[in-house]
């Protein structure tokens, strides 16, 4: 009763919201516009000088030496993926909680994907899981930091290791987050890949990099994001008749970024840092506020060692024990200008992936958790506001 009443009072604080905070979205101020329309302004509006500056400006961001942009964060994957050399007949071993494309872009390539489970609190793969799936046919471990929180990269490298495999990391959600001290995407794994899109850290409409240690393989990367071009002469198979002449050398694609993107990524990234902060602090509030209002939600668990870059601000809620049904609670936020969503449905759920049932920590995660608006753009009012009505929702439904 007591709570009830320190709820209601709660709630009473809280002024209804005009505008409708989805679960994320991007920020576009006058100085990103502005320096699209200089960069319209350039002869060169693909393949300039804004690429290579790019590049060097998220290599510096996160501490790595090999970046290559790319159209979009699924070309990411495949090209490290391609870069590495997995191909037909390889398996890779990922987490069921992610995004289609960690999946997809391997099976592009002809490779098989086994799925090994997660840790139920984090999504996050769980890395005992991992060797009972490893078989002659393995070549890499692709880890996903569900969220932003870093998978358990030690072990899984040691893994790795052990049974001479890659390690790659899927870091669409992690641009900033960091492990052991280390920056994801700062060289503990072998490649790693980054997405541009709106609803991420930061945006280029569509866009994704590719972070490799090898000098070789960025190499092949940027020959594979063209084309497989090659048009270094001392790299020919074949005579070189003149100056026209370069030489297709592998399969590769058009996965090139333009320089209007990338002008609007390096005016978005020199504010990274500022947004991440703010993040963080959203992510702080969001936990202070759910464990004085409410004990149904808890958010994802933190990890020794590992620093969220809280992509997604997901909670979990046993909406089994509370007999509460989770697309009627999204409804009502909704119908109260709260945007949630389901960070992931399994891959193993989806009719493609014909790979048997969903292992127990991934069902789990699944039918419990909920992504609340996270954006830098939101103020402490509005988490204060989502707390409030998810926590008066819960309530409400139960006592119904
Ligand atoms: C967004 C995302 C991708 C793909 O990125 P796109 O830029 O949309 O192609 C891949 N993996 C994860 C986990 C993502 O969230």
């Amino acid at each position: 009763m007591c709570a009830q009443l320190a709820l209601a009072r709660f709630s009473q604080q809280l002024t209804v919201m005009s505008e409708f905070l989805p679960y994320g979205r991007q920020q576009i101020d006058e100085d990103d516009i502005a320096a699209v329309v200089t960069a319209l302004r350039q002869p060169l509006i693909t393949q300039g000088p804004l690429v290579e500056q790019f590049e060097h400006a998220i290599a510096e961001y996160i501490g790595a030496e090999h970046v290559s942009v790319c159209n979009n964060g699924t070309a990411a994957l495949w090209l490290a993926y391609a870069g590495l050399g997995i191909g037909p007949g390889d398996e890779i071993i990922t987490s069921p909680i992610t995004f289609a494309a960690t999946a997809a872009a391997a099976r592009w390539l002809g490779a098989d994907v086994v799925f090994a489970d997660v840790d139920p609190r984090t999504g996050n793969l769980d890395a005992t899981t991992i060797e009972r799936h490893i078989s002659p046919r393995t070549r890499a471990i692709v880890a996903v930091h569900l969220a932003g929180l870093p998978a358990d990269l030690r072990r899984l490298r040691a893994i790795a290791d052990d049974h001479d495999l890659l390690l790659i990391e899927d870091a669409a959600h992690a641009l900033g987050a960091t492990a052991w001290g280390e920056s994801i995407g700062g060289g503990a794994c072998d490649a790693s890949t980054f997405s541009f899109h709106p609803v991420k850290h930061l945006t280029t409409g569509e866009g994704g990099a590719v972070v490799v240690r090898d000098a070789e393989v960025k190499r092949r990367v940027d020959m594979l994001r063209h084309h497989g071009v090659e048009r270094d002469p001392s790299r020919f198979v074949g005579p070189n008749p003149g100056p026209w002449y370069y030489e297709v050398q592998a399969l590769g694609f058009n996965c090139r970024l333009t320089d209007v993107q990338c002008a609007l990524g390096l005016s978005q990234l020199a504010k990274q840092p500022g947004w991440l902060q703010r993040r963080r602090d959203i992510a702080a509030r969001y936990r202070a506020q759910l464990a004085s209002h409410m004990s149904y939600a808890l958010p994802q668990a933190e990890r020794a060692h590992r620093v969220s870059a809280y992509h997604l601000f997901p909670v979990l809620i046993d909406f089994d024990a509370l007999s509460l049904s989770r697309a009627d609670v999204m409804a009502t936020l909704r119908a109260r200008g709260i945007g949630t969503q389901v960070h992931y449905i399994p891959l193993t759920e989806h009719p493609y992936y014909d790979c048997g049932p969903t292992p127990p920590g991934a069902r789990r995660y699944y039918e419990q958790t909920l992504s609340l608006p996270m954006f830098p753009g939101m103020t402490d009012r509005d988490v204060d506001y989502v707390v409030g009505t998810l926590a008066s929702t819960l309530h409400s439904a139960k006592a119904a």
